[in-house]
């Protein structure tokens, strides 16, 4: 069942992947009327990532949710964060980076999340007293690791979930 899923998903991906690039001969050949067919192309692009990160997750799914967290990701802004969690010698000094920012369920949670990144670097926890129904993780990533760290918010989105399996395979992006 699940490999027969995953190879319609495959074949899927090659018509897309088709579709895409005839979308940009045409952009090529009609260039005084390429801006009204340019979003096509983002769209294309960006569902083909997005397919291949299903395909992965669903290969995996056993392996991936094994140990995984509630974890709502927010998407990718800039806040200060403690450094990188995917560089290896990230010095762990507060300063404005890209990050993802996710809703969890519990501090606990969020405290079982930081066990998980080698010595609690580029992670924090937003943890409120007085809100503790708003608790949130933040995630940084310098500018070298950016394709990491969407492909960390990729993977969390598709569940909704973390787990140390799923940051690996973002880590090796
Ligand atoms: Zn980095």
């Amino acid at each position: 069942m699940k490999n027969n899923l995953i190879n319609d998903l495959k074949i899927f991906k090659t018509d897309m992947s088709m579709m895409y690039q005839r979308i940009n001969l045409m952009i090529k050949k009609y260039k005084e009327y390429a801006n009204p067919i340019k979003g096509l192309d983002g769209f294309f692009e960006t569902g083909l990532i997005s397919l291949q990160n299903s395909i992965e997750f669903i290969e995996h799914s056993d392996y991936l949710q094994k140990n995984s967290i509630v974890f709502r990701s927010r998407g990718i802004g800039l806040d200060y964060c403690p450094g990188c969690i995917f560089c290896e010698n990230d010095s762990n000094e507060i300063r404005l980076m890209k990050n993802i920012s996710a809703f969890i369920e519990s501090k606990e949670d969020g405290e079982q999340i930081i066990k998980w990144i080698k010595d609690n670097k580029g992670i924090t926890l937003d943890f409120r007293v007085n809100e503790p129904d708003w608790i949130q993780i933040k995630i940084g990533s310098c500018d070298k690791h950016e394709n990491k760290l969407k492909k960390l918010h990729q993977l969390c989105m598709i569940n909704n979930t973390i787990s140390p399996e799923i940051i690996q395979l973002a880590n090796n992006e």
